[in-house]
């Protein structure tokens, strides 16, 4: 008595990628409708099942699709737009800045389809996704017939598609909502790391995840840094952090995790938390190497995931695949570290239950979803194959193939590809779209690249303020006197504070761009201790906007904000023509003379040691005020005895570097 199926694919060297990684030599598989009937030996299969259509694979390899367990698939728009750059500087100097500009719900259509047409190509039949508007991502992979797990991005900033968080979170849940059930798209939710989210998003998102019983993906200890910052905010490293934000009561499915220690492998593996194992993004970022055999050893799902095609640059898991491979033997010094069928399964089977889909796909079993790729082994860079012992054919697999050896594609009982040509997308229509879009970037970023400001606008780092200075600085010898001279006066001092100061000046080749100034403030308490420290950003001028008759200086437009990232994000991400550090000791005091307020501040130079300023300063709206408030801080100057020549300079950079001498 023999079944009716609707396909049988035979003359195959099935690999089940079940839990005995069963190998079927000839195999086949049976399938009805999105259902896997049965696989087996061909001759076992035949017997049982009949079909009106049957495909021969001539031999080739029939397997599970590969999973690819982290990326961001719209970012194949910016595939190539800024490499070799620290991981911060690449996403907050660059990604997020062009992602705020362009990033729409077309975008994402577009970028989505591109890599579902790259991805079907090497043998990707589902992935998991966080970007923004995930409707549309979802959309378009539907469209294209891939399974994914697309999780919509929540940030504690403004994203491309939400003003707040909270819009984000309200948009996750219609998202859910709408794609519960689906046959192709499991809908999650995407904190997208504990350093971009606060800890309410973080609780919010797990609390969202359980209501809907959907996955929560998240970046998870990716860099050295975030460990350390999490440690310094929040007293312990990443892995506590969020379980203490009951994160891992949800579904996680958690991207990187390099730098995990023993103990935070436990907590991951008592939550039955998925990891995704990104060797090119971990390798191209040098974020370090996530240990991967221990997490293996202890039973942890780790999967194999690409990360966007921004950061590694393409979506070939055959090349990722091999390299977790390779990173484990390199790193253990141990070349049996991580063996290929090993590494397969990370990328099948287990990949599938990272991404806690596993009773839909991941191997071809019974019951499950009919998810596969055929693969020609049989080509000049893959020949020729040992047969002594079966296994040696995940070793093809792993250290040979190439993705383009993939010839055909099906998932959920339909094909994408066959024999190469993609059934689903029109990848001449994609690549034209794809062109326009990077022409648009590019003038995007000319235009800004060519100005600090308008860079430093980027980055979120500066809101632009037109306003007045006016200084006098003088240089003195005996600063003890002029400090009796603010006691003894009877000025009316508002606030008196003592600072040690660290500035480094940013010069550029274009003089017209000014001076980018990185302010490290340590205010002194009263016993010589450090009671807190700030960091500002300001970009000064070029040049001195006026010398007013009354030996007065004033400037114009300065643009200070508190300096969010470390010098170093600013050193690679401004590359000044030159650096100026100056140190020095600054006594500041808030008055007010003849009802005006000025700042007096008495410096002293430690480096360069050049002795010791005094300076006396206000900020005005108005020309016409700073003209009047000159003159005033001249007369302040005198009735603090100094009567001296007056030096003159906007700032100490140009006393360090007079503009003469540039
Ligand atoms: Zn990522």
């Amino acid at each position: 008595m023999t079944q009716n199926a609707e396909i049988i694919i035979k003359n195959s060297i099935l690999l089940t990628m079940d839990a005995n990684l069963t190998i079927y030599e000839p195999g086949a598989i049976a399938i009805q409708g999105d259902q896997i009937l049965a696989v087996g030996l061909e001759a076992d299969i035949c017997q049982h099942y009949t079909s009106g259509y049957s495909i021969d694979c001539q031999g080739k390899v029939l397997m599970p699709g590969l999973i690819n367990a982290h990326t961001h698939a719209a970012m194949t728009l910016l595939r190539g737009l800024a490499d070799d750059l620290r991981l911060d500087v690449w996403l907050m100097g660059y990604m997020m800045p062009v992602e705020r500009q362009f990033v729409s719900p077309d975008f994402v259509r577009l970028g989505t389809r591109l890599a579902c047409a790259e991805m079907i190509r090497s043998g990707v039949t589902c992935f998991a996704d966080m970007y923004y508007f995930e409707d549309d991502v979802a959309q378009a992979t539907a469209e294209a017939g891939l399974r994914a797990v697309c999780a919509q991005t929540v940030l504690k900033f403004p994203g491309p598609d939400a003003r707040d968080y909270e819009e984000a979170l309200d948009k996750t849940r219609i998202y859910i909502k709408k794609w519960l059930g689906h046959e192709l798209i499991i809908p999650a939710v995407g904190p997208h790391s504990p350093y971009t989210c606060t800890q309410e998003i973080l609780q919010s998102a797990a609390s969202i995840a359980r209501e809907y019983d959907v996955p929560l993906l998240i970046h998870l200890s990716e860099t050295h840094q975030e460990v350390e910052n999490s440690r310094k905010e929040h007293g312990m490293p990443v892995i506590p952090y969020v379980k203490k934000q009951h994160l891992f009561e949800a579904k996680v499915l958690a991207a990187h995790c390099v730098h995990v220690d023993a103990g935070e492998i436990k907590t991951l593996l008592h939550h039955k938390v998925g990891v995704a194992h990104n060797p090119s993004s971990n390798l191209k970022l040098a974020s370090g190497f996530a240990p991967i055999s221990n997490m293996l050893d202890v039973g942890l799902n780790v999967g194999i995931g690409t990360d966007g095609p921004a950061s590694n640059n393409d979506l070939d898991m055959f090349e990722e695949i091999r390299l977790a491979a390779f990173i484990s033997k390199s790193t253990s010094g141990d070349p049996t570290s991580l063996p290929a069928p090993v590494a397969l399964t990370m990328a099948t089977r287990m990949g599938a239950d990272a991404l806690q889909i596993g009773n839909l796909t991941g191997s071809l079993e019974a019951g499950k979803r009919a998810d596969l790729i055929i693969v020609d082994n049989s080509r000049v860079h893959n020949s020729p194959r040992f047969k002594r012992e079966p296994e040696a054919i995940f070793s093809q697999l792993v250290y040979a193939t190439q993705a383009t050896d993939v010839t055909d594609v099906m998932v959920n009982g339909k094909w994408l590809m066959r024999d190469h040509q993609l059934l689903t997308l029109n990848e001449e229509e994609l690549l034209s779209a794809a062109s326009d879009y990077a022409r648009q970037i590019d003038l995007f970023l000319l235009e800004r690249e060519h100005s600090v400001l308008s860079k430093l606008i980027a980055i979120g780092g500066a809101s632009e303020e037109e306003s007045f200075e006016v200084q006098v600085k003088v240089s003195l010898d005996d600063p003890e006197s002029v400090v009796s001279e603010i006691k003894q006066h009877g000025l009316e001092v508002l606030h008196h504070r003592h600072y040690h100061e660290f500035d480094t000046y940013f010069s550029f080749t274009d003089a017209s761009q000014g001076y980018l100034r990185y302010r490290e403030d340590e205010a002194i308490g009263p016993n010589d201790q450090i009671s807190s420290v700030r960091y500002r950003l300001t970009l000064l001028g070029p040049t001195r906007e006026d010398n007013f008759p009354s030996d007065a200086l004033l400037s114009r437009s300065r643009f200070i904000a508190p300096a969010n990232h470390s010098l170093r994000f600013y050193r690679e991400y401004f590359k000044p023509a030159h650096e100026t550090i100056i140190e020095k000791h600054r006594m500041r005091w808030r008055i007010l003379y003849h009802g005006l307020e000025f700042f007096i501040n008495l410096d002293r130079l430690d480096n360069p040691a050049l002795g010791h300023f005094l300076e006396v300063k206000s900020r005005t709206w108005s020309r016409k005020d700073a003209e009047h408030k000159a003159l005033v801080a001249r007369e302040l100057i005198r009735s603090l005895g100094i009567s001296k020549e007056t030096s003159l300079s906007q700032d100490y950079i140009e006393i360090v570097n007079p503009p003469d001498s540039q």
